[in-house]
């Protein structure tokens, strides 16, 4: 393959029909963000609609705001936009809590669904809050239910006669392996169990097929690649067909059938709106909301085709120029395999991402060894990809990495 040069990546920049859509973010000076699979950057339209929120709804309109300007129905509202993004249907997502309550929620109800089955399946190496709150829900019911976790990417070989659900994230947040949505699917339902999918990796950065997959429940965040700010609550979806049956423990006002007749006992509500528990959090979901508007008239088939030829350029120039200062890819090479990011192993790996970022290449670190890059299709251009890399050559030629100051570890990697 010919070497690759600066301008082979700005002809790419000026071919790609998505570049228009840089536009819509308010990216700082100087900066070259690959962490928008961590904290999405923010879009114009967010400051203008947080004046509205805070400045006429809140501030004048008060509490008359939840009938004139429908913040009652932003959990449902933002679910239905968020559906086409993931192949859900209007009504079987919403958005609501955190990704690790929602986790919470779902795995209790679907282990409420199969009781005759005592097993979870997931991966060792799965997020750890997964695993975390599986944990819980597994000692909260206390029925002697297992937490099977395996080793690698082989999840259906795990999956026997035992298993209630199979729970995975799609994406692998340190090595970027992309589990195939349909397989897993399908295998989980030919052994008899559930399948939930954590798309916190996958959701606005590649087409989610869930209701083509067959898929049960999903759960995923807002604040990676969907850019709905810091701490943004989190969505989850429930297939339309266990709707009915499904019993969530977190069994709140706002999931009540008629939440204002202020009855005694708990009636869940009808549909997905049963998944909610307690008052949405009004101002965070505003900023969802303004920012979900950037993928209005963008389709996932394109912005997939985008990621894998950014992160394959970027697989292909550490190569040709930071090819011997010993960095070892740890995402599939097969762009079929891999989601939006390109993660590389070096022993050296935390105080190098901090040069990094001295630098203004802004990636993250994950222990033990993971230089962890994210490849934003929204917002990137080819260039950053080409002066990213001569930025890590840069640091990696000077030695400049290698400083007290770069190993000293920060509470956020
Ligand atoms: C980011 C991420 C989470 C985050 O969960 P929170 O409850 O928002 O802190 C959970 N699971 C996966 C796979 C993630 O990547």
């Amino acid at each position: 393959m010919p070497a690759l040069r600066r301008d082979d990546l700005a002809a790419m920049d000026r071919d790609d029909p998505l570049a228009y859509l840089r536009g819509q973010f308010d990216l700082p000076d100087g900066l070259i963000y690959l962490d928008g699979n961590s904290l999405g950057p923010m879009p114009k339209a967010v400051p203008a609609r947080l004046d509205e929120v805070v400045g006429r709804q809140w501030r004048q309109d008060l509490i008359q705001s939840w009938n004139r300007h429908g913040w009652m129905y932003l959990p449902t509202r933002l679910g239905d936009r968020i559906a086409p993004l993931i192949g859900a249907a209007a009504g079987e997502v919403v958005v609501a809590d955190s990704t690790s309550v929602n986790l919470f929620k779902l795995l209790t109800a679907a282990l409420r669904l199969y009781p005759d089955r005592r097993v979870i399946v997931s991966q060792a190496g799965n997020f750890p809050t997964d695993n975390y709150v599986a944990q819980g829900v597994i000692d909260f019911l206390g029925q002697g239910h297992e937490l099977r976790l395996v080793t690698g990417d082989d999840v259906i070989s795990a999956i026997d006669g035992d298993v209630a659900l199979v729970a995975l994230t799609q994406v692998d947040y340190r090595s970027g392996h992309l589990q195939d949505l349909g397989e897993v699917t399908a295998a989980a339902h030919d052994g008899g169990a559930l399948m939930l999918w954590d798309l916190c990796h996958s959701a606005g950065a590649l087409p989610v097929d869930l209701n083509g997959a067959g898929a049960d429940f999903a759960v995923g965040c807002t604040y990676k690649y969907l850019n709905g700010g810091p701490g943004a609550p989190a969505f989850l979806y429930v297939a339309r067909r266990w709707q009915d049956d499904l019993r969530q423990p977190l069994s709140g006002w706002l999931g009540h059938a008629e939440p204002f007749a202020f009855e005694a006992g708990y009636r869940p509500a009808e549909g997905i709106g049963r998944t909610l528990c307690g008052t949405p959090a009004i101002l965070s979901m505003s900023v969802l909301d303004a920012a979900l508007d950037v993928f209005d008239d963008v389709a996932m088939a394109d912005l997939r085709e985008k990621s894998l030829a950014l992160t394959d350029c970027f697989i292909r120039l550490m190569t040709q120029e930071c090819g011997g200062f010993g960095f070892e890819l740890a995402t599939p090479r097969q762009a079929e395999r891999r989601g939006s990011q390109v993660s590389w192993r070096h022993q050296n790996g935390y105080p190098i991402m901090q040069a990094l970022i001295a630098d203004g290449v802004i990636g993250d670190f994950r222990s033990p060894d993971i230089l962890r890059f994210g490849f934003a299709p929204l917002y990137l251009r080819f260039v950053d990809v080409w002066d990213a890399v001569a930025v890590i050559r840069e640091v990696m030629d000077s030695g400049r990495w290698d400083r007290p100051d770069f190993r000293r570890r920060a509470a956020v990697t």
